[in-house]
């Protein structure tokens, strides 16, 4: 099949990819002409692993190809996916300027018929907005489908490769035809592609997103009752994630959820149903315990510190909203270290992935090339990301390092036993406080 990808970001370049990879020809637009440079280079602007393989293959096998030209890259395309942003507004619902933008420029310009497909994160109702927006000058018969992405960055390739499911949003038999042979190599395992209508596949998307950040959370908020009860929330969530009703995942207490999809979904799963008169007090819930969430540990910092962060250097590890990945959208991280910032503290950070990005928003910390490097001279160690690398360090070293011997950690990553056993002041998430 010959298909076009309209957005080439996390999302768009892995479905570009991935689509490349099972013998598609593919071409992804983008409008940022520096990124698209870079791409036509060979190089890959984000850290996604697993992905330089495939990329550099269907490159080199001349599967995909990469356009700033809109009408270039859909040129006798069978399916066009938009991977466009959907930002937040500013009360909180989804932005589609840029779908709608793209949809706009479509219609003069399809010279065939093709199936567009929202694989952005849109609110219901957008495949009918965006039919409407393409009918406005399409010369030729196109289908507009919702069939949202459920990858997870740092595993994205492998999500996309081999998806727990494929869900399809469309009442057209010629559309679902052509969606059926599109996923058909990723679903050999007999993994579900499941067909609805359109505004039920909007929903579910936004469902899912919710309902993770929900069991996120709730989970958090056991975690703050198990500081005041004297319990190990580490033990509860074992004693709950072995029940198959609730499951394992996302049941780990930390400081809170951030990332491109989580908070903007949640947000604007709430603001579809004011739209509609319904109140959806959960997600209200979610995000305001969220928010607190996520600046918990600062009034116990400021409390070791006596009050005072001035002159206090505080190293951090961990910048990404999570491992194995150099997104910072809505990292927990950014918004505490401008906290401590504004206290007077001085910052020292490593992080493997995510410096380069932090770089541009927060340039006046101290960037470090290895994590001990951060620690160097600190008064105290905050965690954010449970980068693997960060979960058996040399805590010889980390005591020799640091002037204080005291660890803020929102990711629980050190048994409560190990921290005592190498004398460490020790705050985490729910869990007795080790001094
Ligand atoms: P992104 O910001 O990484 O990428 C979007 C890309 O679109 C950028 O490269 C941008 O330059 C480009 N763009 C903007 N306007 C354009 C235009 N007019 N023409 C061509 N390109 C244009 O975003 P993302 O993380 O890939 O997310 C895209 C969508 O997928 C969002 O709706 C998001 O909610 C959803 N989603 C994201 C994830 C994730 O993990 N990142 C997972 C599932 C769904």
């Amino acid at each position: 099949m010959k298909i076009a990808v309209v957005g080439t970001g996390y999302v768009g370049l892995v479905t570009g990819t991935c689509f490349a990879e099972t013998g598609n020809q593919v071409t992804c637009v983008d409008i940022d002409a520096n990124k698209v440079a870079r791409l036509q280079n060979g190089e890959i602007p984000i850290y996604e692993p697993g992905l330089d393989v495939l990329f550099d293959r269907n490159i080199a096998e001349d599967r995909l190809k990469f356009t700033t030209n809109l009408a270039e890259g859909i040129k006798d395309a069978e399916v066009i996916f938009l991977a466009l942003p959907t930002p937040p507004g500013e009360d909180g619902s989804a932005d589609l300027k840029y779908i709608l933008g793209v949809a706009n420029d479509l219609g003069p310009i399809l010279e065939n018929y093709a199936v567009i497909i929202d694989k952005s994160t849109v609110p219901v109702g957008t495949a009918e907005k965006v039919r409407q927006a393409v009918a406005q000058h399409a010369k030729v018969d196109f289908d507009v489908v919702s069939n949202p992405e459920f990858l997870r960055e740092g595993v994205a390739v492998d999500d996309f490769m081999k998806p727990d499911r494929v869900v399809v949003g469309t009442t057209s038999d010629k559309a679902k035809k052509v969606m059926e042979k599109l996923y058909a190599p990723l679903v050999r395992q007999g993994n579900p592609v499941i067909f609805m209508d359109e505004r039920s596949a909007e929903m579910t998307k936004y469902a899912a997103n919710s309902f993770l950040a929900l069991k996120i959370t709730f989970m958090n908020e056991i975690a703050n009752l198990c500081e005041r009860v004297g319990a190990n929330v580490d033990d509860i969530r074992r004693g709950i994630g072995t029940d198959s009703r609730i499951g394992k995942r996302f049941l780990f207490a930390g400081i809170g959820y951030g990332g491109s999809c989580f908070p903007k979904d949640v947000q604007a799963l709430a603001k579809t149903s004011s739209d509609y008169g319904y109140d959806f007090r959960t997600l209200r819930s979610v995000m305001a315990v969220n928010e607190d969430q996520k600046k918990k540990l600062l009034p116990i910092v400021m409390e070791y510190f006596g009050g005072n962060l001035k002159g206090k250097t505080i190293a951090v590890w961990g910048l990404a909203f999570k491992p194995y990945t150099d997104d910072i959208r809505e990292a927990p991280a950014l918004e505490n270290i401008k906290a401590l910032l504004e206290a007077g503290a001085s910052i020292t950070v490593y992080d493997p992935e995510a410096m380069d990005n932090v770089k541009k928003l927060i340039p006046n910390i101290t960037y470090c090339h290895t994590a001990y490097a951060a620690l160097d001279d600190a008064d105290a160690l905050m965690i954010f990301t449970e980068w693997p690398q960060f979960r058996t360090p040399d805590f010889v070293k980390m005591s020799k390092l640091l002037k204080e011997k005291v660890v803020f950690d929102g990711r629980n990553l050190y048994e409560l036993e190990t921290m005592k056993e190498q004398g460490f002041t020790y705050y985490s998430i729910g869990r007795e406080t080790v001094q």
